[in-house]
């Protein structure tokens, strides 16, 4: 048996191309990587790779983080010259001595290692900015609302990232890929490059992933906290319950938040989760490729307006 899992609509296209890869015997990461790459390539996806939307100052940064166990992953973080976040991090995975490289060092590291140099500001993602520089007083953000129909639907700065999770007779892998919040502060990173934070893959009791409000995820350690959980005995479905119900309970959660969770065991039961209805993530097993609804929401709210 072989599960595949991503966060958002927009990762669903790629999903039987990456499943063909992941055969019995093939390495869970690169169909978990087939997915980010594609993903990211595309300039209509505007909170990952290319096509991203910008900082305050315009500056685009991509951050990435691949992961297959305590012992093997990396981290390329603020990456400004390379559109190939996930690859860049699986290069310093594999090919330094290192977990995390950041900054102009990351890129440096990245293209020293064969990923080319590209323009990472999309023309729609600089438009977008441009508008947005002359009126910075608009709402700062509602979540995105996803209708299962591979794009999303929000106001200016809501964002998301394409989280995937690969699990086959070889073990687990996960990559969590992203451009981070639109209009961020220049040098802030989110939790997704973070491990234990955006992504966390343990090979014997399991891996989860989030998107959402990076600043909600990062102070309760939030996947490592799902894989904890279910290393004592939890299913997915209640540590990302757990999960959820901890971060409501001591953080400050504003309206525009929102957390999308996903989980696998290394037997392939999965689970996902949601703060707020409007999340939406993709799995395909022996059955096909579906976008699914999570089973478990935990504010109760209406559909906003700006998703209709
Ligand atoms: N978690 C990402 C960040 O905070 C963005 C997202 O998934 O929406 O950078």
């Amino acid at each position: 048996m072989s599960l595949l899992l991503s966060t958002w609509s927009f990762s669903r296209p790629e999903h039987e191309s990456a499943f063909a890869s992941l055969a019995p015997g093939a390495d869970p990461l690169d169909a978990a990587m087939h997915i980010a790459n594609a993903v990211e390539a595309d300039p209509d996806v505007d909170s990952v790779g290319y096509g991203g939307l910008p900082d305050a100052n315009g500056g685009i940064s991509l951050d990435a983080l691949v992961m297959r166990s305590p012992a093997e992953h990396g981290s390329a973080i603020a990456l400004t010259k390379v559109r190939q976040a996930a690859a860049a991090a699986r290069l310093v995975m594999e090919k330094s001595p290192h977990r995390i490289i950041a900054g102009p060092g990351a890129d440096d590291f990245a293209m020293q290692n064969g990923i080319p140099e590209e323009d990472l500001l999309a023309p729609a993602a600089r438009e977008r900015w441009e508008a947005w520089r002359h009126n910075p007083t608009q709402e700062p953000g509602k979540r995105p609302w996803d209708a299962g129909l591979g794009r999303l639907y929000r106001t200016e700065g809501g964002h998301d990232t394409v989280c995937v999770l690969a699990q086959n007779n070889q073990g687990l892998a996960g990559v969590c890929t992203t451009s981070g919040m639109p209009w961020k502060t220049p040098g802030r990173v989110g939790d997704s490059p973070i491990p234990g934070a955006g992504l966390y893959v343990h090979p014997r009791y399991g891996a989860a992933t989030i998107t959402g409000t990076g600043e909600l995820v990062i102070g309760n350690c939030a996947s490592f906290s799902v894989v904890e959980s279910m290393r004592q005995g939890a299913d997915p479905s209640r540590a990302i319950a757990h999960l959820l119900e901890l971060v409501l309970a001591e953080q400050p959660v504003k309206e525009e938040d929102q957390l999308g969770v996903i989980a696998v065991t290394p037997e392939g039961h999965w689970a996902a989760g949601s703060l707020r209805p409007g999340f939406k993530y993709v799995v395909t097993d022996s059955e096909g490729t579906r976008v699914e609804v999570p089973e478990l929401v935990i504010i109760d709210e209406p559909v906003p307006e700006t998703a209709s």
